[in-house]
């Protein structure tokens, strides 16, 4: 909560990610009952992310452990995503590059310009490195994934990024340059800028990825459901065990842990496990599953 409130503060506007995890807690269009504050139609995560701190307490009170995404649209934010290589070679055009950070080093160079770092900047488990930069709130320059060069993402209007001091499993957001958000540099905006052909819009890092499968996604809610309708005095056991069962397939690479999580999460959050408990509970099982890999068998039709 602390880290939710701080954000706003500083006028950032944010929502509830799933703990452990970057995906939102708010329910998407596809679940949405038009019931509450999407009464008069759904409403995203980037309509309902706040700078309001009675909502971010009501919020992280209730799921203490979540993590905090921040929208850049309304925060009028737009993020740098430089990511690592993770063992792989870098097209010819940027040979020898090791991250995204190097990519962008050289596009500077090109520019003849500074490289861009003296501004608030945040590194990920992964490890990347986000640098903030603040624009107008009419700022067109939306999500974008290689783009601009090699390794280098950005998250503009309709994207999202997790703040510091969020968790995942493989470790913690943190603050690498405790610096004021600079506003973004002119010399890169055009680096960002689609091309005038329309072009099918990329999303990325802040949509929850839509299973390719339907069947993997009835498998996904056939697990969950288990938690969701199990009897009194068997949600916990039957969390863990839903948790192991998804864990393997984790492992063996059919589901995301994001994925496995954010449906294990609004399972045991039907089940009225209490929050903490849950996350704990999701941990361990996923944890465990994970150790002994295994796919979906492909059974013919
Ligand atoms: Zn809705």
């Amino acid at each position: 909560m602390g880290v939710a409130l701080a954000a706003a503060l500083a006028g950032l506007h944010v929502f509830p990610l799933w703990p452990r995890s970057k995906t939102p807690c708010l329910h998407g269009k596809r679940r949405c009952q038009g019931t509450g504050v999407c009464a008069q139609g759904h409403l995203g995560w980037e309509q309902r992310a706040t700078t309001d701190p009675d909502l971010i307490r009501y919020w992280w009170s209730a799921s203490p452990t979540s993590n905090v995404g921040i929208a850049c649209g309304p925060s009028n934010l737009y993020v740098l995503d430089l990511d690592d290589a993770h063992g792989e070679q870098a097209p010819p055009e940027w040979a020898g590059a090791r991250h995204g950070s190097d990519v962008l080093a050289r596009l500077a160079e090109l520019a003849g310009q500074p490289y861009p770092d003296d501004t608030y900047t945040v590194v990920s488990p992964s490890p990347s490195t986000h640098l903030y930069f603040a624009v107008d709130e009419d700022c067109p320059l939306r999500n974008t994934a290689g783009r601009a060069g090699w390794r280098i993402d950005s998250r503009g209007a309709g994207g999202f990024v997790v703040a510091a001091g969020s968790m995942r499993r493989d470790g913690l957001y943190t603050v690498a340059r405790r610096a004021p958000i600079a506003p973004l540099p002119q010399w890169v905006v055009p680096l960002f800028t689609p091309p005038s052909r329309p072009e099918p819009e990329l999303i990325v890092f802040g949509d929850v990825r839509p299973l390719a499968d339907a069947r993997r996604q009835a498998y996904l809610d056939t697990v969950a459901g288990k938690v969701a309708n199990a009897l009194p005095g068997t949600a916990h056991n039957t969390l863990v065990s839903a948790a192991y069962t998804l864990g393997r397939l984790v492992g063996g690479g059919e589901f995301t842990d994001d994925e496995a999580r954010s449906a294990l999460h609004i399972a045991a959050q039907q089940r009225r496990v209490p929050a903490l408990e849950a996350d704990a509970a999701i941990s361990d099982g996923l944890e465990a599953g994970r150790r002994s890999p295994r796919r979906l068998e492909d059974r013919a039709a």
